[in-house]
């Protein structure tokens, strides 16, 4: 056996199993397909920023640096913080290595890479994200639509929109913060959400829902009844640029269409809107391709897991960090830590 544990991502997710397992003894390996540090946030748009206050945005051990001047930490502090972060706990991440495969061995676990290289572990944690497995619904017409298509993953900046006539597509977070900044360019900017959007109170961040979301866990816990819920994470936070786009009169969206032609997309009424280019803000998918040898992998694109996030089928995987299944709040900085840890003890 290599090692006792392999981790496979070092995104945020990755490097919190990273921490829990440097206090212990075990030894064990971070693999990144990443050519830096960073995890996601290193494809984020130019203008992405966290929606919680540094403060609530911490991994454990070591609070995020408080940005200047106050404000939510933008992009690439939050590039900086986990680049520190690895250095500062000395975490075994090697990179660019690209896993393609994990398989059941003679003992533990056999992990491949796209390079040949292989190693076996007792335990594998998966943390790859979701980022690389952007989702685009399959809607009737989408090979006949003449201009660019693009996914929110590889949207980068309004300016590439200017005086365009643009769909954005998508009723969360990403749509409505680019909806919001694609506006002020494009000549048009047309939002179509699948069910009119849910806006928090301009007072309720990520933190608030963090902080929600924890006391909710906490009265399940001691057996109280929880407090009433606030809104989802995947509610829309008012950061500054979506109050503006409100504040212009911008911030209106229009239900589904029914399909998209050459010039633009067709609602069931038959009205119709034209668009030079779309912008797909529909979400992600758990890239979870390397599992696929050991067959745990179900129909919805997920791996049935216990509370620790312990593959039921499969009792040497644990899934960090991808979603709610996998930890309430385990997709966001704050939240990680809960499910890191948990898992990273029942590794032992
Ligand atoms: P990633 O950050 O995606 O890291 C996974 C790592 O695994 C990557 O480095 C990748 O290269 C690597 N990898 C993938 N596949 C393989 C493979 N086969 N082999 C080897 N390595 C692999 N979260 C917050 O906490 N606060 C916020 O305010 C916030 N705002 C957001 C706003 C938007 C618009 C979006 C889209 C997300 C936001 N998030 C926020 C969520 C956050 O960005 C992601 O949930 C987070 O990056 C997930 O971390 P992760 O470590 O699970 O995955």
């Amino acid at each position: 056996m290599d090692l006792d544990v392999l981790v496979i991502g070092a995104g945020q997710a990755g490097l919190s199993a990273g921490y829990f397992l440097r206090r212990g003894d075990r030894s064990f390996q971070i693999l990144d397909a990443g050519q830096a540090a960073g995890g996601a946030w290193r494809h984020g748009w130019d203008s992405l920023t966290l929606f919680s206050p540094a403060a609530q945005s911490a991994l454990p051990g070591w609070p995020m640096p408080a940005v200047p001047g106050g404000g939510y930490p933008p992009r690439d502090a939050v590039i900086a913080y986990l680049t520190a972060y690895e250095a500062r706990y000395a975490l075994p991440v090697r990179r660019p290595v690209q896993v393609t495969a994990v398989r059941r061995a003679a003992e533990g676990l056999q992990v491949e890479a796209a390079d040949g290289a292989a190693w076996t572990a007792r335990a594998v944690i998966s943390a790859t994200g979701t980022w690389s497995h952007p989702f685009i619904p399959d809607i009737p017409g989408r090979d006949v639509f003449a201009g660019p298509q693009i996914h929110s993953a590889h949207y980068r900046r309004p300016e590439d929109f200017a005086r365009k006539s643009v769909l954005v597509v998508g009723g969360g977070n990403s749509g409505a913060q680019i909806l919001a900044e694609v506006s002020r360019t494009a000549a048009q900017a047309t939002w179509v959400t699948d069910r009119p959007p849910v806006f928090l109170p301009d007072d309720v961040d990520g933190g608030v829902l963090f902080d929600r979301a924890t006391a909710r866990w906490q009265a399940e816990r001691e057996g109280r009844p929880p407090p009433p819920p606030l809104g989802g994470l995947g509610n829309i936070v008012m950061v500054p640029p979506v109050m503006e786009a409100r504040a212009r009169g911008v911030l209106h969206s229009l239900p589904p269409f029914a399909r998209l032609e050459a010039e633009g997309a067709v609602w069931a009424d038959g009205s119709r809107v034209a668009a030079d280019v779309l912008i797909w803000c529909t979400g992600f998918r758990p890239a979870l391709d390397h599992l696929a040898p050991l067959g745990v992998v179900e129909a919805d694109g997920r791996v049935r897991v216990s509370a620790t996030g312990r593959a039921l089928a499969e009792p040497r995987l644990w899934l960090l960090g991808y979603g709610d299944w996998t930890g309430g709040a385990s997709a966001t900085l704050a939240g990680v830590t809960r499910a890191a840890r948990a898992a990273v003890a029942e590794i032992g």
